[in-house]
């Protein structure tokens, strides 16, 4: 079961620690990424579920999308409050040469593209987050966006370790609160700096209070918090039905006429539906209701 783990460092930095293996090797699973989709895919889901735990409510929906311009042009993913991750790259076989031991992913994206973080609060409008990418290597997309766009200055490192197949994803954010005091900002800067090495602290099993401590050798460490995330998909045929059917009725049955039935995939998980011609022509007689 994948984690991520709360902690306060001082009396004013936040830390939320992500060990994603199991996570992100689901999302391998179902969408048979290779190496280089592979660890885009994984970042922007560790992230997602490293910045699920900054909603508030039970009822909160946080998505992050990257606009890539090269190879990938979109990756998407979603998370609830309660940890329900789930994420899809637009091209699973980007195949721009990736090597393990750089983890560099910003060719396969490219550069000009956006990073954009929806929160959705159950309000009329959600809320809508965008910035220009400075890396295309998103971790650091990321942080940018937090420090320009909401003025909240952020730390965030993500990655993966590759040997024959993925064995280890996770991320670590830091988000100093405002009253900082003097030290505590030096300890930030120099955690941020420091955190360029997670992927081989995780890998090599440390804890995440021996890891969050190595980032802060000065300061106390209070581990606050333990949360259970995982790749769901919460897709259902009532639900894809439901989505076919804002087609409205004149495109309905214009399949009807044309293909007699339909069939949908589901872009998180892949899981295909299928729409036989009754279906159909029960959707329309209801959007006629
Ligand atoms: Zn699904």
């Amino acid at each position: 079961m994948s984690k991520i783990y709360s902690a306060i460092v001082g009396d004013n930095i936040r830390v939320y620690l992500g060990e994603t293996t199991d996570l992100v090797k689901t999302a391998v699973s179902m969408h048979h990424t290779s190496a280089v989709s592979t660890e885009a895919l994984s970042r922007t889901l560790t992230a997602t579920s490293l910045l699920g735990k900054l909603l508030k409510n039970k009822q909160d929906i946080l998505t992050l999308k990257v606009t890539g311009t090269n190879q990938i042009k979109t990756i998407l993913a979603t998370t609830n409050y309660s940890g329900h991750v789930k994420g899809y790259i637009s091209n699973v076989n980007a195949d721009i040469p990736y090597r393990s031991n750089t983890n560099k992913i910003s060719d396969a994206i490219g550069l000009g593209g956006n990073v954009t973080i929806i929160r959705d609060f159950g309000l009329k409008e959600p809320y809508v987050g965008i910035s220009h990418m400075i890396s295309a290597e998103i971790d650091d997309d990321i942080a940018f966006y937090f420090k320009h766009s909401e003025q909240q200055p952020t730390a965030l490192k993500l990655g993966t370790v590759v040997e024959e197949e993925l064995v280890c994803a996770g991320g670590i954010l830091i988000q100093p609160m405002p009253d900082l005091s003097a030290s505590e900002k030096a300890a930030y800067d120099n955690a941020s700096e420091a955190i360029s090495d997670f992927m081989d602290r995780l890998y090599g099993k440390q804890t995440a209070e021996e890891i969050i401590q190595s980032y802060f050798p000065e300061l106390p460490v209070m581990m606050t918090g333990e949360f259970d995330v995982a790749f769901t998909c919460d897709c259902s045929e009532d639900r894809i039905s439901r989505a076919l059917m804002t087609v409205g009725k004149e495109e309905l049955k214009e399949i009807i006429s044309v293909d007699q039935q339909a069939e949908l995939k589901c872009h998180f998980c892949n899981t295909v539906y299928h729409f036989t011609k009754k279906d159909l022509e029960d959707m329309v007689r209801a959007l006629e209701a």
